[in-house]
């Protein structure tokens, strides 16, 4: 009947929400705990909490991690359940089926059936800034899970090899540089080195979050504007490869930093241009911020929930 509830497990925050015909109609949200057995309640607690007395509602969970077909985690570089048959613990617990999808495919769904990505017929993909860096591929209509469900880590594809380590361990990765917590560990390098100017919001580093940076950014502080554009840049060169290796009709961005749109997209539209194959010969492939902002990730995983389970 097209209720279902959604779970988006985040880095910092876990978000559940009751979804009937494509809008929330109830929500819960919780600080995302650092033990795992802690984390496992929390997600159970926040399933029932939206969850309707009768309990006989579909349950997804987007989990910021690599997660299989049949929603065992097999690692997650920002979460505390790093490897654990997370879908069928919660079914045991819960006593419903729940389904199990990498949370940045879950917002990417999301996006294409009810969000920007609805004017897009086969092809998207949508990348989120978070904690961590996801993606997520639409190709040919349909979600593209690889061969092992671990497919379109679009925050762990490489673009400067073998520098910045990101908490994947990965060398010269996207999460490296684009990722909330990067964003904020560049900006406290920047303020050791003395690049804050006088008076900057950032000089205080305890208080530096990406929300903080992107607000001075708008104020026209200059390393703020600075750093917002370093990590365009970077942005750019990660979605020039997605344009080359798929050829899609668009780009969504979304993810807490998302929010910072024209002053992070302004810089990664033009760097992606000039680094695309034939950029005078192919369409133009738009890059948006996504809709649904920080719901993508609970609605999708919600119909993704009702269209298996
Ligand atoms: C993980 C992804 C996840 C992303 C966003 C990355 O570190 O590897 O699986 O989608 O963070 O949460």
């Amino acid at each position: 009947d097209g209720t279902a509830v959604g779970i988006d497990v985040g880095g910092t925050k876990i978000a559940a929400g009751l979804i009937a015909d494509g809008t929330i109609v109830a929500r819960h949200r919780v600080v995302t705990p650092a033990d795992p057995d802690a984390l496992l309640d929390a997600i159970v607690a926040a399933a029932l909490q939206v969850m309707p007395t009768e309990r006989l509602t579909a349950v997804g969970v987007g989990y910021p991690g690599m997660v299989t077909a049949d929603g065992v985690i097999a690692a997650g570089p920002n979460v505390a359940l790093k490897s654990f048959p997370l879908a069928s613990a919660l079914s045991q617990r819960i006593g419903v089926p729940v389904v199990v999808e990498n949370d940045a495919a879950a917002a990417t769904w999301a996006e294409f059936r009810l969000g920007a990505g609805q004017p897009v017929e086969r092809n998207l993909a949508m990348i989120t800034l978070g904690t961590g860096v996801g993606g997520g591929l639409v190709l040919d209509g349909r979600l593209f899970r690889g061969s092992h469900g671990f497919a379109a880590e679009l925050g762990h594809m490489i673009i400067r090899a073998d520098q910045r380590i990101g908490p994947s361990g990965i060398p010269g990765e996207v999460e490296a540089y684009c990722s909330g917590t990067a964003l904020r560990s560049l900006a406290v390098e920047a303020v050791a080195d003395g690049r804050a100017p006088e008076g900057s919001p950032l000089r205080d580093i305890r208080t530096i979050t990406g929300g903080v940076i992107t607000q001075a950014a708008r104020a026209g502080d200059e390393l703020a504007v600075a750093l917002l554009d370093q990590l365009g840049h970077d942005l750019g060169v990660a979605m020039a490869s997605v344009v080359n290796l798929l050829d899609v009709e668009m780009i969504v961005v979304g993810g807490g930093l998302g929010e910072a749109d024209d002053l992070l997209l302004d810089t990664a539209r033009a760097t992606m241009w000039t680094h695309v194959l034939g950029a005078q010969r192919r369409p133009e492939v738009p890059v948006v911020p996504a809709r649904l902002g920080n719901d993508a990730g609970v609605i999708g995983a919600a119909l993704l929930a009702a269209s298996r389970g």
